[in-house]
């Protein structure tokens, strides 16, 4: 399979990286990712992989529009409060892109529905505000055997990191996190605030992150770090970078 003339020219920048090149654009142009949380993460992330040519996007965000969003969800204006920012941000896919398949998903995310929103998807992207939602979509992933990027923030503090708990000698998100916070729904930036362009950084760092596990076994930046958390911190400012056992007593992903 190869891409159209229009396409060659609107990804040559990716083409000409040895790191991604025509097979490497093809593979995304063929990717199916679902991002969990269209809000101040899920913005930048959703801009750099529809603009990587990402073929095909499940958006899925429960909430509508606030003022108080404006500061850090970038995809929003005022004339958009009130709406559901999962559909706003199809709108945006199509207006920036009509050549992306893309769905709204405006239910909330439990470990009722996860599995049927995430079925059949080649990767998620998780960066919602609650670990509810964080835990079920994880354990989604686990059982239908889908990688996980997940990303998180609070105040200055970023964390990234992809997850492939199906595999044997790989951590889940559940191995991280424990199973404490299922019944979480606390909205941190609510509580403790968070400065917009730190989920910029934060979402664009999914986003790349993402697109190493898509090119996994294609292209040279392949390789998707499994297990590996990344702490970014905002202030200092600098990362540090720690590996998550495979928790042996894991509810989720033990045995696989
Ligand atoms: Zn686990």
């Amino acid at each position: 399979m190869s891409l159209p003339p229009e396409r060659l020219e609107r990804f040559a920048r990716h083409i000409v990286l040895p790191e991604i090149g025509g097979a490497g654009q093809v593979a995304l142009s063929r990717a199916h990712v679902a991002l969990i949380g269209c809000g101040g993460i899920g913005s930048p992330a959703l801009q750099y992989l529809a603009g990587a040519g990402i073929g095909r996007l499940t958006l899925v965000d429960s909430d509508t529009v606030d003022v108080s969003n404006l500061q850090r969800q970038t995809l929003y204006d005022p004339a958009g409060l009130e709406r559901p920012k999962a559909e706003l941000a199809a709108e945006w896919v199509r207006r920036f892109d009509p050549a992306l398949d893309v769905r709204a998903v405006t239910s909330r995310i439990e470990s009722r529905n996860a599995a049927d929103v995430i079925e059949g998807v080649d990767l998620v992207l998780d960066g919602c505000d609650n670990f509810a939602t964080r835990l079920a979509v994880s354990d989604a992933c686990v059982q239908l055997r889908i990688p996980l990027t997940s990303a998180a923030i609070g105040r200055f503090q970023g964390q990234v990191a992809n997850f492939a708990g199906h595999l044997s000698d790989s951590a889940c998100y559940r191995c991280f996190v424990g199973d404490a916070f299922d019944a979480d729904d606390c909205d941190t930036c609510a509580e403790d605030g968070v400065l917009g362009a730190m989920t910029g950084m934060v979402g664009s760092f999914a986003a790349m992150h993402a697109i190493r596990i898509l090119l996994g076994g294609i292209t040279a930046l392949g390789d998707p770090q499994w297990g590996r958390l990344h702490l970014i911190d905002g202030l200092k400012p600098g990362m540090r970078s720690l590996v998550i056992a495979k928790d042996p007593e894991c509810t989720a992903c033990s045995g696989r």
